[in-house]
């Protein structure tokens, strides 16, 4: 065996410093590996997620979660199906968990709420020319919820659908209503409508009445995710609701949330009202929309200060430029898309 020469010695000692260099890299991934651990199978870590969207995160004492960037401030309580999303409250299809120093939230909630809300051009799907349909509630012998001085709710939504559509005019968007004047029109004519148009949005209009007269503000719904539940809303029955199965409605999982969180920040603003949140139900029209839909509740008639102010002429015209307002940032957001981009499962 002749004499090794030096520049293998030498390389020999470089490889060994390399070596010892990626066995401490190796090790510290698995430390780190070990400080956050595989969430639960269909969870995924509040904190990654907003890691990878730039957002800074941090718990707020025990239960409150907070994450924000320049253009987004997201907050979360423990437990709890409440979103705040830039001041505006969504309610995701199950609760948030805290598990040690992390933050789960569902993965359908990440993928059809918190992601699409992040990136919302990233979740809609580029149409040309878009086609809205406006469906008045009610009409005929159904005239839905008495205003304060007997003014029926299918009068004050057809009022609404015809403002919403003068304030779209000359803006490319095709509207349509399911009615045009005082009659009475299934649910399943408003769906065959939507199918016919064939609509790109779907929007039900409705005003909100209560036994508890004390409730004011406005909601937006949009249908639960498949085997999630409906968010319990004001004289609901004390039978908690049913999770839902797949539908019609549940393809278009996070362009309704884009759309219901576009039109309910839309409608907030506009009017000043309270802010009852993006909510989910298991409504007919909803359920079997054969597009992006969902439905606004733009009051309490059953209130007496927000009952009066429905009636009148101005308060009608803000609930309609809030609702306009929301169709036309979404349809423009849905016309700068970009390729979906679904979050890998850690
Ligand atoms: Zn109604």
């Amino acid at each position: 065996m002749g004499v090794i020469p030096k520049w293998k010695w030498a390389g020999g000692g470089w490889g060994g410093r390399m070596a010892a260099l990626w066995g401490l890299l190796f090790w510290s991934f698995v430390s780190m590996a070990e400080a956050q651990p595989t969430p639960p199978s269909g969870w995924v870590r509040l904190n990654y997620l907003a890691a990878r969207q730039g957002l800074t995160a941090r718990s707020e004492g025990l239960r409150r979660w907070v994450a924000w960037n320049r253009s987004f401030r997201v907050e979360l309580e423990e437990k709890s199906r409440r979103m705040v999303f830039n001041g505006v409250s969504v309610y995701l299809n199950a609760e948030v968990r805290r598990s040690g120093s992390d933050w789960l939230i569902t993965s359908v909630d990440a993928n059809t709420i918190l992601m699409p809300l992040l990136t919302p051009s990233a979740s809609l799907v580029a149409v040309g020319s878009q086609v809205v349909l406006l469906d008045p509630g009610h009409g005929g012998d159904d005239p839905g919820a008495p205003g304060p001085d007997r003014t029926p709710e299918k009068k004050t939504t057809l009022d609404i659908a015809r403002r919403v559509r003068a304030k779209l005019k000359d803006t490319g968007i095709t509207v349509r209503l399911t009615r045009e004047s005082d009659h009475i029109l299934p649910l399943e004519s408003r769906i065959f409508a939507a199918k016919q148009a064939p609509a790109d949005l779907l929007v039900s209009i409705h005003f909100n009445s209560s036994g508890n007269r004390t409730v004011s503000g406005v909601e937006t719904y949009m249908m639960p995710a498949p085997g999630f539940s409906a968010t319990t809303s004001v004289g609901a029955s004390r039978r908690p609701p049913r999770p839902v199965s797949t539908c019609s409605g549940s393809r278009f999982g996070a362009m309704n949330s884009v759309l219901a969180w576009y039109l309910h920040k839309g409608m907030v603003s506009a009017i000043g009202a309270d802010d009852r949140g993006v909510r989910q139900a298991n409504f007919y029209v909803l359920r079997n929309a054969p597009c992006p839909a969902v439905l606004v509740e733009c009051g309490y008639l059953s209130n007496g200060s927000e009952g009066s102010r429905i009636l009148t002429e101005a308060h009608r015209e803000r609930i309609a430029t809030g609702v306009a307002r929301g169709i036309m940032t979404y349809v423009s957001r849905s016309r700068e898309n970009k390729a979906p981009r679904p979050i890998e499962m850690q």
